[in-house]
């Protein structure tokens, strides 16, 4: 049974194609959708099918609530093998400047600094991205530019196949990297680039391969701090995108203190109530995040966190 159409009430006034499939679309609401958000947060997006009928989806606001109230901007992947059978990217990348749309008048989303830590928390944010995942952060990035000027609280780690999937770089390079200071944008390629220019030195492999325990040093190192800072004393880790870049990465920071915030891991984990986290995501997809069946697994992850000075309290119910 085809879903009611839905209204148009925006219109989309850019698209920027970055690469085949890859896109960051500009929408301007006809009336102020919201006031404000608090960058990280996401609203959805809406298209009709002529014969499936109407699909809304959620999407990360990629631009800073400065640009409201004028336009919102969506840094967006089509998905090739999409789960429903009406997908909206299927419908979204046969629009164009011009072209009509639904946008979400309501603002959700916990994602944000201020939620999470609060914006007086004066640790590192490091951000780890694996392609249209970067969106939640290029909205804190300007935002904080926008507001207190350049920053070097934020470290930016982005990863992608080739290099012409590293949308944002340019902005990032800019308002990451121009200060005196250390670099604070990190983007990796886990494909052969062929043809595109990437620096022979620059960083390869996967975003989460950034936590080998090696290349962490060398990232630190690179970024102007002392091996082994990256710990939840001294830094706090957002991560967004698909199912198997936040696991990977949230595995490999437990060696290094990180307590995540959600809490069917805290409760698998053993992490008491009252313990602050220190990591956080946002996830894209529905895949679990960590096989809550595999004991075995479980035991090696506390055992992480134990090493690293974390005490643990087995749950009464478990
Ligand atoms: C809070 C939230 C914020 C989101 N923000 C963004 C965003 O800023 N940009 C964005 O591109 N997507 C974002 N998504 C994903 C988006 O909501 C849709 O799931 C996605 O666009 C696919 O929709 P679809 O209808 O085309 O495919 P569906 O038929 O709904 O297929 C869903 C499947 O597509 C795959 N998928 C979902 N997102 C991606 C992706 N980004 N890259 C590759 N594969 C994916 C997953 O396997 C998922 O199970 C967000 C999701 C959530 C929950």
């Amino acid at each position: 049974m085809p879903r009611k159409p839905i209204d148009y009430n925006a219109t989309i006034t850019e698209r920027l194609d970055l690469a085949e499939g890859l896109a960051i679309f500009r929408v301007r609401p006809d009336e102020p959708a919201f006031e404000t958000f608090l960058p990280g947060q996401y609203t959805v997006l809406g298209l009709n099918h002529p014969e499936k009928g109407s699909v809304l989806r959620a999407y990360s606001i990629a631009s800073p609530p400065q640009t409201l109230p004028g336009y919102l901007d969506f840094y967006i992947r089509y998905v090739k093998s999409p789960a429903s059978d009406n997908p909206l990217t299927h419908l979204l990348f046969d629009r164009h400047a011009g072209d009509r749309i639904h946008l979400g008048t309501k603002i959700r989303g916990k994602f944000t600094v201020e939620n999470e830590v609060g914006q007086d928390d004066s640790r590192l944010r490091v951000c780890v991205a694996a392609g249209t995942g970067l969106a939640p952060f290029t909205s804190m990035v300007f935002d904080h530019f926008q507001r207190l000027g350049p920053t070097s609280q934020y470290l930016v780690l982005h990863g992608a196949s080739y290099p012409r999937d590293l949308g944002y770089k340019p902005e990032m390079e800019e308002h990451l990297n121009s200060g005196s200071g250390k670099p604070r944008y990190f983007p990796t390629i886990s494909r052969d680039p062929g043809e595109e220019p990437w620096d022979e030195n620059g960083w390869r492999g996967r975003v989460e391969s950034f936590f080998e325990e090696e290349k962490l040093q060398h990232l630190e190192r690179t970024a102007g701090l002392e091996p082994g800072h990256i710990t939840a004393n001294n830094a706090v880790v957002f991560i967004c995108g698909l199912t198997g870049t936040i696991a990977n990465t949230l595995t490999a920071l437990l060696r290094r203190g990180f307590v995540p915030g959600e809490l069917k891991v805290r409760h698998a984990l053993w992490i008491p109530k009252e313990m602050p986290a220190s990591l956080f995501f946002e996830q894209y997809d529905t895949e679990p995040v960590l096989d809550l069946k595999n004991e075995a697994l479980l035991e090696e992850y506390r055992e992480r966190l134990r090493s690293a000075g974390v005490e643990l309290e087995k749950p009464a119910t478990v």
